[in-house]
């Protein structure tokens, strides 16, 4: 096995893979806001990720709609992946997550949201919702580097990460964290600070997104006025596989593709083929004599 992918996980903790339901749960995000920015990160779309999602259904059509007509032993994940979802009152948060917990066949309750949107009130409730099922949180971090936080306007310093998945692991809450390689400012040596710093963590899974200009983001702005190329495939390929063999082989790798709409996007045209992409970093990994974890380092 070149390296330990949400799949295989699956198989191994529930005997099956399970489905995802992405969801939008109608938050928002403070760095659209204007609670920390305005804007938002540069390439974050008007819809905060989930573009396929029908923004007019309630979360509970949401999941019933991804739960019909799948059989007795199915299994699903709910992700709530639009925007922000950790930013409001933990009452509204219970609610909101209690309306997408409305079939016994959903295993895991997994939560993307951004690190200054974590407090001890929320960690103490995705604990009451571990007593009946998984639970994930997933961070994004995008880099490791503060300046280019800056510069894709991401809104936090890596000090407000750092507290934020410490609290996390203090309350047991296993974490995904994200990051992109591609942004902004970036070339090989800033993947790699982002790789070996996210090799360093020991959190339960990654997921290492490919960049992609989607229209009616800044990036996209940037992107038309010159002021920023996407990486080659090969390059992404080479930065994606050192990333792989550096964390440790207990790391689930839960994505190693970026997911554009196709008719939102806009450039580099090799993200739209994700089996090439798959493919690309395989071969990089092979030609290396790497696999996951292989230049882990204590
Ligand atoms: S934190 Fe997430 S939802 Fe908010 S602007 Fe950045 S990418 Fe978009």
């Amino acid at each position: 096995m070149l390296y330990y992918n949400l799949s295989t996980y699956l198989r191994e903790r529930y005997g099956k893979r399970l489905k995802k339901i992405c969801i939008d749960g109608g938050f928002s995000c403070p760095n659209r806001d204007g609670k920390c920015g305005t804007g938002g990160c540069v390439f974050c779309g008007e819809r905060g990720a989930g573009e396929h999602i029908d923004p007019t259904a309630s979360i509970g059509e949401q999941v019933r709609a991804a739960c019909s007509g799948a059989a007795a032993d199915d299994g699903f994940i709910a992700y709530f992946q639009n925007f922000t979802n950790t930013y409001a009152p933990v009452e509204v948060l219970k609610e909101r997550y209690d309306a997408a917990l409305v079939d016994d066949r959903i295993r895991i309750l997994s939560i993307g949201t951004r690190p200054d949107c974590i407090s001890e009130e929320i960690c103490s409730l995705l604990e009451e919702y571990q007593k009946e099922r998984e639970v994930w949180v997933e961070l994004g971090l995008q880099t490791v580097s503060d300046e280019t936080a800056r510069l894709i306007n991401r809104g936090y310093p890596l000090s407000t990460f750092e507290s934020a998945l410490a609290m996390l692991k203090a309350h047991g809450i296993p974490v995904v964290v994200h990051v992109i390689f591609g942004l902004p400012g970036e070339s090989r040596e800033a993947y790699r600070k982002t790789a070996d710093y996210l090799a360093s963590l020991g959190v339960f899974g990654v997921k290492i997104h490919s960049i992609y200009v989607m229209h009616g983001t800044r990036l996209a702005e940037m992107y038309g006025e010159k002021r920023y190329t996407p990486p080659t495939l090969s390059d992404f390929a080479e930065a994606a596989a050192y990333a792989v063999a550096r964390l440790p082989e207990d790391t689930v790798i839960h994505r190693l593709t970026g997911d554009c709409p196709r008719d939102l996007l806009i450039a580099p045209e090799w993200n739209s083929d994700k089996n090439a992409v798959l493919e690309a970093i395989r071969s990089e990994l092979i030609g290396k004599g790497y696999r996951q974890g292989s230049l882990f380092e204590e």
